[in-house]
Order: structure tokens, then C-alpha cells, then sequence
């Protein structure tokens, strides 16, 4: 209940009275319910956490039992005519006056039902977005133990795949074997679509798996990751079978040096954009900076992308707590890319990196 703690403190000092919860990750953060949504429009239902009182889980028949089993300390209403029906009278019962909602995950049309609604009954709605994302940024010593043992899991079935691997088996073969190995060893599933992609695929930072046979001594990118126990992870290694050649070998030590510099830079206290800038300068240095065009890491944690940022955008001071993933990566079109990911936790005097996994680190 440590987060819903958090959240009434928050509330409170905004003067809200309640928080709908519709997002689907932050639903689960709050209350341990585990359902997703079919998609935004088809919801499993939503969380009213108000500043006094017991939390509420609204749902329909599908997700009952779940729910009640599922969201401890949440008391669990059934909807049957929608869930602004439903809430229309629990707001009323309960006295809220100042109703906030997810903006970042909340239909227009949906929203637009919500103020007809609230209207009738002299409620204000009010939009909010990542009140719940900004608790989920530092991570509990709960959270991440389940996501070191994601990443750990990943890289049982990097490493089996890896030793299958031979020239001639295509793109999607491998993603498949990843996928079914994943599943098979007690995953929920890949955390997003895997990437693998030989030679002149690996241009592409979200290439999608095809019937190209792999090749001896090009560079592979293999991009993968888990979901267990709810939390993500996501790791990139590249591999050659046989002997890289020399530009192959410039490349793939140029990032690795990057990502190193990368996670060396990273301490509570200093901005995602200063560790961005610390392995950035190195690829630019080496004139590469134009083919690494995408920020150097991510959030991970409930969702696979979320945040902090390591990016030049992002001018936030980093704390302890927070799990990142360093992924520099180099991509010349109709050559192919190398990209190397690992995620870190911040810590007061620098980052654990929660990677075991060496293959295919050190060309
Ligand atoms: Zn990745
Ligand atoms: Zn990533």
C-alpha cells in the first residue's frame, strides 16, 4: 500500500480529491491487478483513489474474481452499465468534488461522457498526466530483485539461442526460438516484438525479423526482451558467426566504449542529458555522430519504455533507484548497425549494472 500512500499525499497537496486510474501499467503499480486492456477503448477497468478512504477497483464480470483476488486492500465494484455509471454514484456517496483523470490515457470521446457526467452532478473533472509515472521512476528494492530476475531469465535465453545460431537460418527463425524459449522457461512473454537483424537490417534500430538468412561475419543485432512477474527487460547484443572483419571490429569497439563511458557517467544527481552527452561524445569524436540518432536509454520497469531518459532532452537530475538502459548504437545504411544495451540501476555513488552477460562484449 506504499504507493497508494504516496499517491493521497499527492493528491492532497494538489487539492484533488481523487485520482481516476485508467492506465493500464499504473493500475497494476497501485493495486496488483494484472489485467491489460484489450486496447485503449476496450478497458479491464479503472482504480478511484481517493485522499480518505479505502481504495476502489471498478470492473466488469470478465476481471471479477481476478480482481478480488489480485488487489489487496481495494474494494472491488462490479459495473454493469459502464463504469461512469457506476462511478456517477460512488462520487456522490463519497463526497468528491474535484475528480482528477489520466489525460494520457483517457479517450477524447470518453473524457467528453466524463465532464456531461461530472456536470450533473457538480463534480470537476480534472486533467492530469504521469502523476503515477513519476512514482513509478525510483524503484522499490521489491521491484528491482523481479527485474534483475527478468534480465536474468533474458539472458538464459540469449545465451541458448546464441549457441544455436548458424548461417542460413532466417531472421524470423531466431525470433521465434527467442519467443517460444522465453514462454517455456516461465516468461509471460517478450516484453516487445524481438529484433533480429543481419547485415544491412541492422540499419534499421526497429527492424522487424524477416526470411533473410543470416551470414557469416556480419554484424547481427538481437534486441529481446521479457516480462515476468510483471517487469521488463530489454537487452541488445550483436553478434558475427565466424571471423568480423576489421570494420566490424572499429565499429562494435567504438560502441562498446561509448556504452561504457555511458555507464560510467551515471550517478544520482547528475541529468540523463550529462550521461547522454558522455557516450555521444565519444561516437561523435570518432565521426559517427550523425549514424546514432536515437537517445542513449530508457526507463524500464513495469513498461519496457518509461521513464527517466538518458537523452539530451531530458535535464531532470537522476536518483537512486531509477533503472536505465545504455544502448549507444552505430548504423550505416546498406552496411548494417551494432548496438549494445545493458541496464543499470542508479545508486548514490554511481550504477549497478544488472547484466551478467558477456558474450560477444569484448570484439
Ligand atoms: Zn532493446
Ligand atoms: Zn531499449
Amino acid at each position: 500500500m506504499d504507493a497508494v500512500k504516496r499517491l493521497k499525499k499527492n493528491l492532497q497537496n494538489r487539492k484533488l480529491d481523487a485520482l481516476l486510474v485508467s492506465q493500464p501499467d499504473n493500475r497494476r503499480y497501485l493495486s496488483g491487478f494484472k489485467a491489460g486492456d484489450m486496447n485503449i477503448a476496450e478497458s479491464s477497468g479503472a482504480l478511484l483513489v481517493a485522499r480518505r478512504g479505502q481504495p476502489l477497483l471498478l470492473t466488469d464480470f470478465r476481471y471479477q474474481l481476478e480482481a478480488e483476488a489480485e488487489a489487496v486492500g481495494f474494494e472491488v465494484l462490479v459495473y454493469k452499465r459502464g463504469m461512469l455509471d457506476l462511478l456517477k454514484g460512488v462520487l456522490s456517496d463519497r463526497g468528491i468534488k474535484r475528480l482528477a483523470f489520466e489525460s494520457h490515457y483517457f479517450l477524447h470521446r470518453t473524457a467528453g461522457k466524463l465532464e456531461e457526467m461530472t456536470r450533473k452532478i457538480g463534480v470537476e473533472p480534472v486533467a492530469t498526466s504521469g502523476l503515477i509515472e513519476r512514482l513509478r521512476l525510483c524503484k522499490s528494492s521489491v521491484e528491482i530483485d523481479r527485474i534483475r530476475a527478468s534480465v536474468l531469465l533474458n539472458e538464459q535465453v540469449f545465451q541458448e539461442v546464441f549457441r544455436e545460431l548458424k548461417p542460413g537460418m532466417t531472421e524470423r527463425q531466431v525470433a521465434i526460438k527467442i519467443e517460444t524459449l522465453m514462454r517455456e522457461k516461465g516468461a509471460a512473454g517478450p516484453s516487445f516484438e524481438s529484433i533480429v537483424a543481419g547485415g544491412p537490417n541492422g540499419a534499421r534500430p526497429h527492424a522487424v525479423p524477416g526470411d533473410r538468412p543470416l551470414k557469416k561475419g556480419e554484424p547481427i543485432v538481437i534486441d529481446m526482451g521479457l516480462v515476468l512477474a510483471g517487469y521488463c527487460s530489454d537487452m541488445t547484443r550483436t553478434v558475427v558467426l565466424g571471423e568480423p572483419d576489421a570494420k566490424t571490429r572499429k565499429i562494435f569497439r567504438l560502441v562498446r566504449q561509448a556504452q561504457k563511458a555511458g555507464i560510467k557517467a551515471v550517478r544520482a544527481g547528475v541529468t540523463g542529458a550529462e550521461v547522454d552527452r558522455a557516450a555521444r561524445q565519444i561516437i561523435e569524436q570518432a565521426g559517427y555522430g550523425a549514424q546514432f540518432g536515437h537517445g542513449l536509454g530508457h526507463g524500464v520497469g513495469l513498461a519496457v519504455h518509461e521513464g527517466p531518459a538518458f537523452s539530451s532532452r531530458y535535464k531532470k537530475k537522476l536518483r537512486a533507484g531509477m533503472v536505465v538502459t545504455v544502448e549507444p548504437g552505430i548504423y550505416l545504411p546498406d552496411w548494417g548497425g551494432v548496438r549494445l544495451e545493458n541496464m543499470v540501476v542508479v545508486t548514490e555513488q554511481g550504477c549497478e549494472v544488472l547484466n551478467t552477460d558477456t558474450t560477444f562484449l569484448d570484439l
